[in-house]
Protein backbone atom coordinates (compact mmCIF):
# COMPACT_ATOMS: atom_id res chain seq x y z
CA UNK A 1 0.00 0.00 0.00
CA UNK A 2 0.76 3.74 -0.15
CA UNK A 3 1.31 5.73 2.80
CA UNK A 4 0.44 9.41 3.56
CA UNK A 5 3.30 10.78 1.41
CA UNK A 6 2.91 8.38 -1.26
CA UNK A 7 5.25 5.71 -0.16
CA UNK A 8 4.99 2.04 -1.42
CA UNK A 9 5.36 0.30 1.93
CA UNK A 10 5.81 -3.72 1.00
CA UNK A 11 8.73 -5.02 3.04
CA UNK A 12 8.29 -5.71 6.86
CA UNK A 13 11.23 -6.86 9.46
CA UNK A 14 10.06 -9.26 11.59
CA UNK A 15 12.07 -9.66 15.34
CA UNK A 16 10.82 -13.23 16.63
CA UNK A 17 12.98 -12.92 19.80
CA UNK A 18 14.69 -10.30 21.85
CA UNK A 19 17.03 -12.87 22.91
CA UNK A 20 21.31 -12.93 21.40
CA UNK A 21 23.62 -14.96 22.02
CA UNK A 22 26.36 -12.09 21.86
CA UNK A 23 26.48 -8.96 23.59
CA UNK A 24 27.65 -6.20 21.00
CA UNK A 25 28.85 -2.80 22.77
CA UNK A 26 26.39 -0.61 20.88
CA UNK A 27 23.45 -3.02 20.72
CA UNK A 28 22.69 -5.03 24.06
CA UNK A 29 26.50 -4.93 26.01
CA UNK A 30 24.02 -5.88 29.27
CA UNK A 31 22.21 -8.13 27.62
CA UNK A 32 18.15 -7.21 27.69
CA UNK A 33 15.31 -7.19 30.01
CA UNK A 34 14.60 -10.63 30.54
CA UNK A 35 10.80 -11.27 28.71
CA UNK A 36 8.37 -13.79 29.48
CA UNK A 37 7.65 -16.30 26.84
CA UNK A 38 4.07 -15.58 26.94
CA UNK A 39 4.58 -11.95 26.26
CA UNK A 40 6.56 -12.88 22.81
CA UNK A 41 4.14 -13.51 19.66
CA UNK A 42 3.76 -17.32 18.63
CA UNK A 43 5.08 -18.17 15.34
CA UNK A 44 1.09 -18.67 14.57
CA UNK A 45 0.17 -15.22 15.42
CA UNK A 46 3.58 -13.51 13.44
CA UNK A 47 1.93 -16.25 10.40
CA UNK A 48 -1.45 -14.06 11.12
CA UNK A 49 0.01 -10.89 10.96
CA UNK A 50 2.09 -11.94 7.88
CA UNK A 51 -1.15 -13.21 5.88
CA UNK A 52 -3.00 -9.75 7.23
CA UNK A 53 0.34 -7.64 5.81
CA UNK A 54 -0.17 -9.06 2.00
CA UNK A 55 -3.31 -7.90 2.28
CA UNK A 56 -2.08 -4.50 2.26
CA UNK A 57 0.78 -4.81 -0.42
CA UNK A 58 3.78 -6.50 2.06
CA UNK A 59 5.22 -8.84 -0.60
CA UNK A 60 9.26 -8.73 1.35
CA UNK A 61 10.10 -9.91 4.69
CA UNK A 62 13.54 -10.31 6.90
CA UNK A 63 13.44 -12.33 9.95
CA UNK A 64 15.86 -11.15 12.66
CA UNK A 65 15.81 -10.39 16.56
CA UNK A 66 17.65 -10.65 18.98
CA UNK A 67 19.56 -13.30 17.11
CA UNK A 68 16.53 -14.88 15.24
CA UNK A 69 18.66 -18.11 15.57
CA UNK A 70 18.31 -18.54 18.99
CA UNK A 71 14.68 -18.54 18.88
CA UNK A 72 14.06 -22.58 18.36
CA UNK A 73 12.17 -23.43 15.23
CA UNK A 74 12.98 -20.27 13.47
CA UNK A 75 13.89 -22.84 10.38
CA UNK A 76 10.16 -23.86 10.36
CA UNK A 77 8.98 -20.44 10.54
CA UNK A 78 10.88 -19.45 7.56
CA UNK A 79 9.45 -22.20 5.93
CA UNK A 80 6.06 -21.67 6.47
CA UNK A 81 6.14 -18.27 5.23
CA UNK A 82 7.74 -18.58 2.14
CA UNK A 83 4.23 -20.87 1.49
CA UNK A 84 2.20 -17.35 1.93
CA UNK A 85 0.50 -16.15 -1.31
CA UNK A 86 2.18 -12.48 -2.33
CA UNK A 87 5.12 -13.12 -0.02
CA UNK A 88 8.47 -12.97 -2.77
CA UNK A 89 11.18 -13.05 -0.43
CA UNK A 90 12.06 -14.08 2.97
CA UNK A 91 15.87 -13.66 4.29
CA UNK A 92 17.82 -13.24 7.46
CA UNK A 93 19.69 -11.37 9.69
CA UNK A 94 21.98 -13.21 11.79
CA UNK A 95 25.17 -12.52 13.47
CA UNK A 96 26.61 -15.82 12.23
CA UNK A 97 27.66 -17.85 15.39
CA UNK A 98 25.13 -20.49 14.62
CA UNK A 99 24.69 -20.31 10.73
CA UNK A 100 27.06 -23.19 10.25
CA UNK A 101 24.45 -25.28 12.09
CA UNK A 102 21.55 -24.07 10.61
CA UNK A 103 22.39 -23.55 7.19
CA UNK A 104 21.06 -26.81 5.42
CA UNK A 105 17.32 -26.38 7.38
CA UNK A 106 17.79 -22.91 6.38
CA UNK A 107 17.92 -23.83 2.99
CA UNK A 108 15.32 -26.41 2.99
CA UNK A 109 12.87 -24.07 3.96
CA UNK A 110 13.59 -21.66 0.61
CA UNK A 111 15.38 -18.78 2.36
CA UNK A 112 16.18 -16.07 -0.45
CA UNK A 113 19.46 -14.91 0.81
CA UNK A 114 21.39 -13.90 4.52
CA UNK A 115 22.40 -10.94 5.73
CA UNK A 116 25.76 -11.47 8.22
CA UNK A 117 26.65 -9.04 10.53
CA UNK A 118 30.15 -8.22 10.94
CA UNK A 119 32.31 -5.50 11.98
CA UNK A 120 35.66 -6.35 11.93
CA UNK A 121 38.03 -9.13 10.39
CA UNK A 122 40.37 -8.88 13.68
CA UNK A 123 39.43 -11.40 16.14
CA UNK A 124 40.38 -9.28 19.28
CA UNK A 125 38.32 -6.67 18.03
CA UNK A 126 35.41 -8.98 16.93
CA UNK A 127 35.86 -10.48 20.87
CA UNK A 128 35.83 -6.60 22.19
CA UNK A 129 32.70 -5.74 20.14
CA UNK A 130 30.54 -8.53 20.82
CA UNK A 131 32.02 -10.19 24.28
CA UNK A 132 32.90 -13.27 22.13
CA UNK A 133 35.70 -15.22 20.51
CA UNK A 134 33.21 -15.78 17.23
CA UNK A 135 34.68 -14.64 14.22
CA UNK A 136 35.80 -17.83 13.04
CA UNK A 137 32.79 -19.46 13.47
CA UNK A 138 30.65 -16.76 11.52
CA UNK A 139 33.46 -16.63 8.58
CA UNK A 140 32.90 -20.81 8.54
CA UNK A 141 29.17 -20.02 8.45
CA UNK A 142 29.56 -17.43 5.72
CA UNK A 143 31.53 -19.59 3.25
CA UNK A 144 29.65 -22.46 3.61
CA UNK A 145 26.66 -20.10 2.46
CA UNK A 146 28.62 -18.26 -0.54
CA UNK A 147 29.86 -22.03 -1.50
CA UNK A 148 25.41 -23.71 -1.17
CA UNK A 149 25.40 -20.59 -4.00
CA UNK A 150 22.86 -18.71 -1.09
CA UNK A 151 23.21 -15.01 -1.25
CA UNK A 152 25.10 -13.61 1.15
CA UNK A 153 25.50 -9.67 2.41
CA UNK A 154 27.69 -8.52 5.05
CA UNK A 155 26.34 -5.89 7.09
CA UNK A 156 29.20 -3.82 9.15
CA UNK A 157 28.29 -0.96 11.70
CA UNK A 158 31.29 1.80 10.54
CA UNK A 159 32.82 2.33 13.82
CA UNK A 160 35.37 4.74 15.09
CA UNK A 161 38.37 2.75 16.21
CA UNK A 162 39.93 5.34 18.09
CA UNK A 163 37.28 5.48 20.22
CA UNK A 164 37.19 1.48 20.24
CA UNK A 165 40.77 1.52 20.99
CA UNK A 166 41.98 -0.81 18.39
CA UNK A 167 42.74 -0.33 14.99
CA UNK A 168 42.65 2.52 12.92
CA UNK A 169 39.68 2.72 11.00
CA UNK A 170 40.94 2.60 6.97
CA UNK A 171 42.96 -0.99 8.40
CA UNK A 172 39.74 -2.07 9.31
CA UNK A 173 36.66 -1.38 6.84
CA UNK A 174 39.70 -2.15 4.12
CA UNK A 175 39.66 -5.68 5.25
CA UNK A 176 36.42 -5.76 5.25
CA UNK A 177 36.07 -3.88 1.49
CA UNK A 178 38.51 -7.04 0.32
CA UNK A 179 35.90 -9.46 1.61
CA UNK A 180 33.82 -8.34 -1.77
CA UNK A 181 36.98 -9.12 -3.70
CA UNK A 182 37.74 -12.72 -2.69
CA UNK A 183 33.94 -13.43 -2.33
CA UNK A 184 30.74 -12.49 -4.16
CA UNK A 185 29.30 -10.84 -1.42
CA UNK A 186 27.88 -7.10 -1.11
CA UNK A 187 29.89 -5.63 2.04
CA UNK A 188 27.52 -2.55 3.28
CA UNK A 189 28.79 0.10 6.10
CA UNK A 190 26.12 1.11 8.54
CA UNK A 191 26.35 4.79 10.13
CA UNK A 192 25.67 4.03 13.97
CA UNK A 193 22.44 5.25 14.87
CA UNK A 194 21.82 6.88 17.96
CA UNK A 195 19.38 3.97 19.18
CA UNK A 196 19.95 2.44 22.39
CA UNK A 197 23.78 2.20 23.01
CA UNK A 198 24.22 3.57 19.79
CA UNK A 199 23.69 6.79 21.46
CA UNK A 200 27.01 6.20 23.46
CA UNK A 201 28.95 5.79 20.16
CA UNK A 202 30.02 8.73 17.46
CA UNK A 203 29.07 8.12 14.12
CA UNK A 204 31.63 7.75 11.48
CA UNK A 205 30.28 10.13 8.71
CA UNK A 206 29.84 7.80 5.49
CA UNK A 207 30.63 11.11 2.93
CA UNK A 208 33.60 11.06 4.49
CA UNK A 209 34.47 7.38 4.14
CA UNK A 210 33.26 7.03 0.53
CA UNK A 211 36.00 9.55 -0.16
CA UNK A 212 38.56 7.75 1.53
CA UNK A 213 37.38 4.01 -0.33
CA UNK A 214 37.09 6.20 -3.41
CA UNK A 215 40.86 7.10 -2.99
CA UNK A 216 42.16 3.56 -1.73
CA UNK A 217 39.94 1.60 -4.18
CA UNK A 218 40.71 3.83 -8.09
CA UNK A 219 37.77 2.85 -10.24
CA UNK A 220 35.13 2.16 -7.80
CA UNK A 221 31.88 3.83 -8.98
CA UNK A 222 28.61 3.65 -7.94
CA UNK A 223 26.28 1.01 -9.75
CA UNK A 224 23.52 2.57 -12.23
CA UNK A 225 20.82 -0.07 -11.77
CA UNK A 226 21.10 -1.07 -8.39
CA UNK A 227 17.26 -2.49 -7.82
CA UNK A 228 17.88 -5.36 -10.61
CA UNK A 229 21.15 -6.63 -8.63
CA UNK A 230 20.63 -5.76 -4.59
CA UNK A 231 16.38 -5.23 -4.28
CA UNK A 232 14.86 -2.03 -2.85
CA UNK A 233 16.87 -1.61 0.75
CA UNK A 234 18.51 1.82 1.14
CA UNK A 235 22.10 1.21 0.59
CA UNK A 236 23.89 2.77 -2.00
CA UNK A 237 25.84 0.41 -3.91
CA UNK A 238 29.48 0.90 -5.89
CA UNK A 239 31.66 -1.63 -7.94
CA UNK A 240 34.94 -1.87 -7.88
CA UNK A 241 36.86 -3.56 -10.92
CA UNK A 242 37.42 -7.08 -10.50
CA UNK A 243 35.95 -7.30 -7.48
CA UNK A 244 33.15 -10.28 -6.72
CA UNK A 245 30.66 -8.38 -4.62
CA UNK A 246 29.17 -4.95 -4.41
CA UNK A 247 30.15 -2.25 -1.90
CA UNK A 248 27.17 -0.64 -0.13
CA UNK A 249 26.91 2.67 2.11
CA UNK A 250 23.68 2.64 4.42
CA UNK A 251 24.11 6.42 5.67
CA UNK A 252 20.89 6.75 7.71
CA UNK A 253 22.56 10.31 9.28
CA UNK A 254 24.47 11.74 6.02
CA UNK A 255 22.30 10.46 3.85
CA UNK A 256 19.27 10.48 4.91
CA UNK A 257 16.36 7.77 2.79
CA UNK A 258 13.23 8.39 4.35
CA UNK A 259 11.61 9.96 1.31
CA UNK A 260 12.14 6.20 -0.43
CA UNK A 261 11.55 4.58 3.08
CA UNK A 262 9.28 0.95 1.97
CA UNK A 263 9.30 -0.82 5.37
CA UNK A 264 7.45 -1.38 8.61
CA UNK A 265 8.71 -3.40 11.34
CA UNK A 266 7.32 -6.26 13.77
CA UNK A 267 8.96 -6.00 17.07
CA UNK A 268 9.02 -9.20 19.20
CA UNK A 269 6.02 -8.59 21.96
CA UNK A 270 4.08 -7.53 18.83
CA UNK A 271 4.43 -3.63 18.12
CA UNK A 272 4.06 -2.53 14.50
CA UNK A 273 6.92 0.15 14.74
CA UNK A 274 6.69 2.81 11.59
CA UNK A 275 9.69 4.37 12.08
CA UNK A 276 12.99 3.75 13.94
CA UNK A 277 13.22 6.59 15.92
CA UNK A 278 9.85 6.93 17.54
CA UNK A 279 7.76 4.83 19.88
CA UNK A 280 4.45 5.31 17.51
CA UNK A 281 2.90 2.68 15.80
CA UNK A 282 -0.03 -0.32 16.90
CA UNK A 283 0.06 -2.93 19.25
CA UNK A 284 -1.10 -6.11 17.18
CA UNK A 285 -0.69 -8.42 19.73
CA UNK A 286 -3.08 -6.32 21.54
CA UNK A 287 -5.61 -7.16 18.64
CA UNK A 288 -4.86 -10.75 18.25
CA UNK A 289 -5.28 -11.48 21.99
CA UNK A 290 -8.24 -8.71 23.46
CA UNK A 291 -9.34 -6.72 20.22
CA UNK A 292 -12.83 -8.89 19.68
CA UNK A 293 -14.03 -7.73 16.48
CA UNK A 294 -10.83 -5.54 15.31
CA UNK A 295 -9.88 -6.11 12.20
CA UNK A 296 -5.80 -6.75 11.87
CA UNK A 297 -5.42 -5.60 8.70
CA UNK A 298 -7.29 -2.30 9.23
CA UNK A 299 -5.45 -1.51 12.85
CA UNK A 300 -2.32 -2.05 10.26
CA UNK A 301 -3.05 0.29 7.82
CA UNK A 302 -4.20 3.01 10.24
CA UNK A 303 -1.29 2.41 11.79
CA UNK A 304 0.62 2.63 7.88
CA UNK A 305 -1.03 5.77 7.55
CA UNK A 306 0.64 7.41 10.02
CA UNK A 307 4.07 6.66 9.35
CA UNK A 308 6.27 9.74 10.12
CA UNK A 309 7.69 11.34 6.60
CA UNK A 310 10.82 11.57 8.58
CA UNK A 311 13.48 10.31 11.28
CA UNK A 312 14.58 12.57 13.95
CA UNK A 313 17.93 11.55 14.49
CA UNK A 314 19.92 14.75 13.82
CA UNK A 315 17.53 16.31 17.03
CA UNK A 316 18.13 13.68 19.20
CA UNK A 317 15.80 15.32 21.83
CA UNK A 318 12.69 14.18 19.56
CA UNK A 319 13.88 10.73 19.69
CA UNK A 320 10.71 9.16 21.35
CA UNK A 321 12.23 5.69 21.07
CA UNK A 322 13.83 4.08 23.97
CA UNK A 323 14.09 0.31 23.28
CA UNK A 324 17.70 -1.36 22.34
CA UNK A 325 17.72 -2.11 18.37
CA UNK A 326 17.85 -5.56 19.78
CA UNK A 327 13.92 -5.45 20.67
CA UNK A 328 13.78 -3.78 17.26
CA UNK A 329 15.06 -5.54 15.02
CA UNK A 330 17.56 -3.57 13.64
N1 LIG B 1 21.39 -10.32 15.86
C1 LIG B 1 21.20 -10.12 14.48
C2 LIG B 1 22.39 -9.43 13.86
O1 LIG B 1 23.24 -8.93 14.59
O2 LIG B 1 22.43 -9.41 12.63
C3 LIG B 1 19.93 -9.37 14.10
C4 LIG B 1 19.54 -8.18 14.95
S1 LIG B 1 20.66 -6.82 14.97
C5 LIG B 1 19.81 -5.68 16.01
C6 LIG B 1 20.46 -6.16 13.35
C7 LIG B 1 21.50 -5.16 12.90
O3 LIG B 1 21.37 -3.96 13.64
C8 LIG B 1 22.93 -5.61 13.07
O4 LIG B 1 23.58 -5.55 11.82
C9 LIG B 1 23.53 -4.60 14.02
O5 LIG B 1 24.89 -4.37 13.77
C10 LIG B 1 22.66 -3.41 13.75
N2 LIG B 1 22.66 -2.41 14.83
C11 LIG B 1 22.49 -2.59 16.16
N3 LIG B 1 22.51 -1.42 16.82
C12 LIG B 1 22.71 -0.45 15.88
C13 LIG B 1 22.81 0.99 15.93
N4 LIG B 1 22.72 1.66 17.05
N5 LIG B 1 22.97 1.63 14.75
C14 LIG B 1 23.06 0.97 13.58
N6 LIG B 1 22.95 -0.38 13.47
C15 LIG B 1 22.78 -1.08 14.61
FE1 LIG C 1 22.93 -9.43 19.26
FE2 LIG C 1 22.69 -8.49 16.79
FE3 LIG C 1 22.52 -6.83 18.91
FE4 LIG C 1 24.86 -7.91 18.33
S1 LIG C 1 23.69 -6.50 17.02
S2 LIG C 1 23.93 -7.82 20.37
S3 LIG C 1 24.30 -9.85 17.54
S4 LIG C 1 21.11 -8.44 18.41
Amino acid sequence: MNDSYGRTIDYMRISITDRCNLRCKYCMPYGVESVSHKDILTYDEIYKIVLAGTGLGIKHLKVTGGEPLVRKGCCELIRRLKTVPGIEHVTLTTNGILLEEYLEELIRSGIDGINISLDTLDREAYRQITGQDGLEAVLRGMKRAVYASVPVKINAVSLDWEEMGRLNKAENWKTLVLLAQQYPVDVRFIEMMPIGCGKMFKTVNHKQLLEEMMQAFPGMEREKDKEKRHGFGPAVYYRIPGFLGSIGLISAIHGKFCESCNRVRLTAQGMLKTCLCFEDGADLRAVLREGEGKNLEEVMKTAIMKKPAAHCFEKPEKITEIHPMAAIGG
